[in-house]
């Protein structure tokens, strides 16, 4: 049986999540050809103590991050350094904050510049293969309903999609039951209760689906070294009708005055 939280506590991880996608919006004024992925590290961490929470990844099982920033063939946990942005590349941005002990957890998938068409369409597919487990996370359903949103959606474009690596519940701890798959058969697993929070992230690869992780102990790549994207949101199962604790709201504006 899976536990559920408090009204009090969703409306908590509500803050934390929302600060979450504050700070996605925040970064991405910064994402362009020539930009630093720990100058990009550095505005996360100042903006995330500036609105008076703790970023959640820094010193997480001893990561030196406050981003987790993966570069084109990274899939995800990309470790904040030297390199350098170019056009053509993307760039996943995973952040995560803790406000009153309670974590919000949400990743996008960034173009820099202009990026190869087969690219975009990467991104915009793994987008909405999100928004399609995201709204399986009803009370009733079981985690299967999402793996197999997810997983249904992607196939038929001949993607990988990353088995080792899946969505969680969420609340004090950044990983809690049940683990969420984006690969999976209906009307299986754990069912959801009403009040449940979680993470919905599908981890696409535009070729194989396997990965390989560097020796660096933390950056998972595609073994093929083609792209990867991900997406992630933090939401609350409800009786009727997801509630989406993230939002996309200041990452879009930015994009929309860019574009
Ligand atoms: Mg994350
Ligand atoms: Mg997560």
């Amino acid at each position: 049986m899976l536990k559920p939280k408090s009204e009090e506590e969703i409306e908590v991880l509500r803050k934390s999540s929302l600060l979450v996608g504050k700070t996605l919006g925040e970064v991405a004024k910064y994402i362009e050809p020539g930009v630093q992925t720990k100058k990009l590290d550095r505005i996360a961490d100042e903006f995330i103590r500036d609105h008076g929470a703790v970023p959640g990844f820094k010193g997480y099982g001893g990561f030196p991050g406050s981003l987790c920033i993966s570069v084109n063939d990274t899939v995800v946990h990309g470790i904040p350094d030297e390199r350098v942005l170019k056009d053509g590349d993307i760039v996943s941005i995973d952040c995560g904050t803790i406000i009153e002990g309670y974590y919000g957890d949400s990743a996008y998938t960034f173009a820099v510049g202009e990026i190869a068409e087969e690219v975009q369409k990467l991104l915009y597919r793994t987008q909405q293969a999100l928004y399609r487990g995201v709204e399986k996370a009803v009370a009733g359903n079981r985690v299967g309903d999402i793996s197999h949103a997810v997983q249904s959606y992607i196939e038929q474009f001949g993607y990988g999609i990353v088995r080792e690596l899946v969505g969680h519940g969420v609340g004090k701890q950044m990983h809690e039951k049940p683990e969420i798959p984006n690969y999976g058969r209906q009307g299986t697993g754990a069912k959801f209760p009403d009040g449940l929070v979680i993470c919905v992230e599908p981890m696409i690869n535009l070729g194989t689906k396997d990965i390989m992780q560097e020796s660096d102990g933390w950056t998972i790549r595609t073994a093929d070294h083609k792209p990867s994207a991900h997406y992630e949101l933090e939401v609350a199962v409800r009786k009727e009708k997801v509630d989406v604790l993230t939002s996309y709201k200041e990452v879009e504006e930015v994009l929309n005055k860019k574009n």
